[in-house]
């Protein structure tokens, strides 16, 4: 009993897991590959159902993290406090004007079930009805199956739900992996944290390439999520894939750019750079810096301006 139990909580932290991955990461907010809209919904749920609340709002927010990186407009830097970047951030009510879907995910707001999970922009009742859903499975579960598997369920779910939350802390504390790429930002690749998400702790790798399918690029980089997409291509269910491999000419600047926000939007944060930088660790690079080749697809930057 012990040991089948075992199995199966690995096997729903697998689903749930490639669900956030595969679906939500590497799909929605990245359009890294390709596919259609039944195998996009398939992935899509299996990471709901780790409650990982609406897809929108997570699509949303990382491509926000990537446009904004270690500065105060990043929803989760943990350079500005380890609270706000681990879960603080999750618990604000609605989008802040600069990280409206209306702008940031236009392929997306029209999509009637990403829409109703959205619950209307209200974080708080996205989040409630997410829950919802994810304990009514349970006892669904429990009713079918028996408690134990529905508690196993439960278990390897809620753990899924922390992963992100985690890698979005690790994976940006330097001293904490290694760097690929002088990405002029925190990121780190953090080899347990790939363990424990599929591939994701390749973080550095992800933020030198954020449009690429494939994280994991060295023989030691393990990527499961990225050997997934790469079957669902060989059977046929992936059309088109976006393939970075460690001989890919990385481009982005090998001396950090010094560069200050003069964004039109119209939360830029005034006094951010000047709060941030006295904020700033010897250790890290300044806040006001930014890498200017995490552009690619739906990754917009503010327009910015270059220091001499
Ligand atoms: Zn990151
Ligand atoms: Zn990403």
């Amino acid at each position: 009993m012990l040991i089948s139990l075992s199995i199966a909580f690995v096997c729903f932290y697998v689903v749930h897991m490639a669900g956030i991955t595969v679906g939500y990461h590497r799909l929605l907010a990245h359009r890294s590959y390709k596919t259609n809209k039944a195998i996009e919904y398939i992935f899509v749920m299996a990471g709901y159902l780790g409650f990982s609340s609406s897809p929108m709002w997570w699509a949303t927010l990382h491509r926000a993290h990537h446009r904004y990186t270690d500065t105060r407009l990043d929803p989760h830097a943990p350079r500005f406090g380890i609270w706000e970047a681990y879960i603080g951030w999750f618990l604000h009510k609605s989008y802040a004007e600069h990280l409206k879907p209306e702008t940031c995910s236009k392929d997306m707001i029209n999509d009637p079930l990403y829409k109703f999970l959205d619950a209307g922009g209200n974080w708080h009742k996205a989040h409630l009805l997410n829950s919802f859903i994810n304990f009514s499975l349970r006892g669904v579960m429990a009713l079918v199956w028996g408690w134990e598997v529905a508690a196993v369920s439960l278990l390897a779910a809620l753990l899924v739900q922390q992963m992100p939350l985690l890698l979005n802390v690790v994976c940006h504390l330097p001293r904490a992996g290694y760097q690929n790429f002088n990405t002029a930002d925190t990121s780190v690749n953090v080899g347990w944290v790939a363990f424990l998400t599929l591939g994701e702790g390749w973080h550095n790798n992800h933020h030198a390439f954020p449009g690429s399918a494939r994280h994991g690029l060295k023989a030691s980089e393990i990527d499961p999520s990225w050997i997934i997409i790469r079957f669902m291509k060989a059977i046929g269910l992936v059309s088109w894939m976006n393939e970075i491999t460690i001989n890919t000419k990385y481009k982005g600047p090998h001396k950090p750019v010094e560069v200050e926000i003069v964004s039109d939007l119209p939360t830029a944060v005034p006094a951010g750079l000047a709060a941030a930088q006295s904020l700033a660790k010897p250790e890290l690079t300044p806040v006001a810096v930014l890498s200017q080749h995490t552009r690619s697809g739906n990754h917009r930057r503010p327009r910015l301006k270059i220091k001499q």
